[in-house]
């Protein structure tokens, strides 16, 4: 087991392509750390540099204090866990997780003990002598994770392992892989471009776009406190509600004017941020989570203080029911318990719930508050 760390790490295709731009993390011993972001913003080829299998353009990667910049990735003591599970459909369970070992010309007794106790971590002991044409795609997948974990790495790398499980198959896998991770202690980095995923399984999370970081954060921390537009629109689901408008009245009475319609907002918000009273009497975008909008309906909202919109769509999710409505050229979502049983056409009142932003920021997308 090791640490994991990028220090100004770049990547520039041969072709010009600049994949990934100064990426600094360290991954602590035993750390579960989740790469996520949209497709194409590198975290792929960030996984490949530490694996070897990406020459690094710039910057150092070091593996348990160790510069691995040009040593082969056979050498680097790291087990990858591809989407495709790559097993040898002619070899049985128990010969597909032992390969690595067979191949290093261990003694078949270890090879035994290892492929062994990988097993029942993996709840595999009683298909040892399956060929992979006769397991499920979970149990595939859980091959896989074998191969690695024999190999005793100082880290596992993961890429996108659960896509090519269906839906239901894959909460279930997260949920296993959380507990091997845990079990054995083996520092993970993760790719997926899943947010839910992210959140799930990080001890953090690190959110990339077009090559850059943009954000590492335990997952609440996330939630709760993104560091910017993008992260606050990525992170979440449904996602953040971002309206653009403008902070006005004083810091005991703060309000959100958002085209012909004004939002009072707790005077709380400006003690929980300070730095929020150099913003009155400016163009903002104010980030507020649907779950922090309550429906009128359901609570007293003095006199002025909410949105008022048509619902547009009403879906129930089951335990909750989600209402769309327009304000301004914003589409606005409110998570509502399912008592509320609205339709679409009815008048609703937005009224902030909670006495708390989850951001607000001028227009550009980078300036933190
Ligand atoms: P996805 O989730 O779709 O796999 P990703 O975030 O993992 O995406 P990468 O695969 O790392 O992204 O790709 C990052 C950027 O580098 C993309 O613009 C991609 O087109 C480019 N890229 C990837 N591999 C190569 C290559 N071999 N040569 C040139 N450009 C490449």
């Amino acid at each position: 087991m090791a640490e994991v760390d990028l220090t100004s790490v770049g990547k520039v295709y041969p072709d010009g392509t600049r994949a990934v731009t100064d990426l600094n993390l360290s991954i602590a011993d035993g750390e579960f750390l989740v790469l996520v972001g949209p497709s194409g913003c590198g975290k792929t080829t960030a996984l490949r540099m530490v694996a070897g299998l990406e020459d690094i353009s710039e910057g150092t990667v070091t593996i348990g204090g160790r510069v691995v910049n040009r040593v082969p990735a056979r050498d680097r003591d790291v087990a990858m866990v591809f989407q495709s599970y790559a097993l040898y459909p002619h070899l049985s369970v128990r010969d597909n997780i032992g390969f690595g070992l067979s191949l290093r010309k261990l003694p078949k007794k270890e090879i035994r003990e290892k492929v062994d106790r990988a097993a029942e971590v993996l709840g595999l002991t009683d298909h040892l002598d399956r060929k992979p044409r006769n397991l499920s795609g979970g149990q595939r997948q859980r091959v896989a994770m074998g191969r690695a974990i024999v190999r005793e790495p100082q880290a596992f790398l993961m890429d996108e392992p659960l896509s090519n499980l269906d839906a239901k198959l894959r909460v279930q896998m997260r949920a296993e892989i959380a507990r091997i991770q845990r079990d054995l202690g083996v520092t993970t980095i993760y790719v997926t471009h899943d947010q839910t995923e992210a959140m799930t399984l990080g001890d953090r999370v690190a959110v990339m776009k077009k090559g850059e970081l943009q954000q590492v954060a335990p997952p609440q921390e996330l939630y709760d406190r993104p560091a910017n537009l993008f992260v606050a629109g990525f992170i979440g689901s449904p996602a953040m509600n971002l309206l653009h408008g403008s902070l006005s009245g004083d810091a005991a009475n703060p309000r959100l004017q958002i085209g012909g319609q004004t939002l009072t907002l707790p005077a709380a918000v400006l003690h929980e941020r300070p730095a929020l009273a150099s913003y009155l009497g400016r163009d903002v975008v104010v980030g507020i989570r649907p779950e922090d909008m309550e429906d009128s309906e359901l609570v007293e909202a003095p006199e002025g203080s909410g949105l008022s919109s048509t619902a547009d769509l009403v879906e129930a999710m089951g335990s909750d029911v989600l209402v769309h409505f327009a304000v301004e050229a914003a589409q606005v979502v409110t998570e509502d318990t399912k008592e509320l049983a609205r339709d679409a056409g009815t008048d609703v009142l937005g009224h902030m719930e909670r006495p708390r932003t989850d951001l607000v920021a001028r227009f550009s997308p980078r300036t933190r508050v």
